[in-house]
């Protein structure tokens, strides 16, 4: 599988970048704290709302609803 497991995004500046393995996604996280001094975050599942029926992953997606797909909830966009 080659879909994007994991998205780091950065709420000081416009950072997004997914990444398929946890492990990158974490070093990134790392990497920007120590060059730039912000606090990103990352979360699990950047897919189509098909593909991430996992309801853990949606309860992860609920900072911005541009970040969900312009869904109101993430919960109920799991079946769209
Ligand atoms: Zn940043």
């Amino acid at each position: 599988m080659t879909a994007p497991r994991a998205t780091v995004t950065c709420p000081d500046c416009d950072l997004e970048e997914t990444f398929t393995k946890l492990r990158d996604a974490r070093l990134a996280v790392d990497r920007h704290q120590r060059e730039t001094g912000h606090d990103p975050t990352w979360r699990l599942g950047r897919l189509d709302p098909g593909v991430e029926r996992a309801g853990d992953a949606a309860t992860a997606c609920g900072r911005t609803r541009e970040d969900c797909g312009g869904a109101l909830t993430p919960f109920t966009e799991r079946r769209e």
